[in-house]
């Protein structure tokens, strides 16, 4: 956990009381590292996240940028598309998003929600920068699901 006190040490971030332990408390720390990688040079609204896959492996995403703005993706989807290119076990176990740039908590956008909630596994945490921490179901009740009848 040295690697994770230089981290703190280094960073503000808040820890809330709602983290479940120090590896919860690193996914904001490192979701705040890669927020400093953000391609944003229209909105500079730069956003981080991370997620854990069900093997406890982290992966990153930030926000990503497109002059024709409708092609812009969030750091919280690049982040858990990243993780299954990769190869990572689903479902998830924890994401935790921040960005450098809001005054206030960073909450996930509708169509993140969606997305987390079919990739994160039903007690996973989302926790969101200034220290909320919600599920999926929380953030995005009655969430799309594709569900054709039987025949
Ligand atoms: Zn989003």
């Amino acid at each position: 956990m040295a690697h994770l006190r230089e981290h703190s040490a280094r960073y503000t971030v808040a820890c809330p009381r709602t983290l479940v332990d120090d590896l919860d408390a690193a996914l904001l720390v490192q979701a705040r590292d890669v927020a400093a990688r953000a391609y944003a040079p229209y909105s500079h609204f730069r956003v981080g996240a991370t997620v854990r896959d069900a093997h406890g492996r982290v992966y990153v995403g930030c926000n990503v940028e497109s002059v024709s703005y409708g092609l812009t993706i969030c750091a919280e989807r690049n982040a858990i598309f990243a993780a299954l290119a990769a190869g990572a076990s689903r479902p998830f176990s924890a994401l935790a998003v921040t960005c450098l740039d809001a005054s206030g908590p960073c909450m996930p956008c509708g169509a993140c929600r969606q997305v987390m909630e079919e990739h994160l596994a039903t007690d996973a945490p989302v926790y969101v920068g200034g220290g909320q921490r919600f599920t999926a179901a929380q953030l995005l009740p009655h969430a799309f699901k594709m569900e054709p009848h039987a025949e």
